[in-house]
């Protein structure tokens, strides 16, 4: 078991993204970017996001990706709730940096920041 904790959201950044796009002030390609790895791993790693891209319309997936200096090589590794509770479990805290993307027009952003805490 574990609860998130403080979180960092970038709600903001990610409507002013959208905001800028639609005024023909940011480039497609700059924010539909999401490259290969990021893309399969939101695939395989991700969960069906319950919103469209707000690029293309099309159904987003939101993949969670952890980082702590403790995991060593697997930080920085897209992983599932399951494993993250894993992790926590094994090494304590961690980071959870949650990303939405669009598989069709390749928009991602962060959506938020969060630390994963192990409930004992
Ligand atoms: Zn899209």
């Amino acid at each position: 078991m574990f609860v998130y904790q403080g979180e960092v959201s970038h709600e903001w950044r990610r409507r002013h993204a959208i905001r800028e796009l639609k005024a023909g002030r940011l480039l497609y390609d700059d924010v539909c970017d999401a490259d290969f790895i990021l893309r399969t791993a939101a695939e395989h790693h991700g969960i069906d996001a319950e919103r469209d891209c707000p690029v293309c319309g099309e159904a987003l997936r939101e993949v969670k990706w952890v980082y702590s200096e403790k995991l060593g090589r697997r930080t920085g590794t897209a992983r599932s709730a399951d494993e993250i509770d894993r992790m926590v479990q094994e090494v304590g805290p961690v980071t959870v940096h949650f990303v939405e993307v669009c598989h069709s027009c390749k928009w991602n952003h962060l959506l938020k920041e969060v630390t994963a805490v192990p409930v004992v």
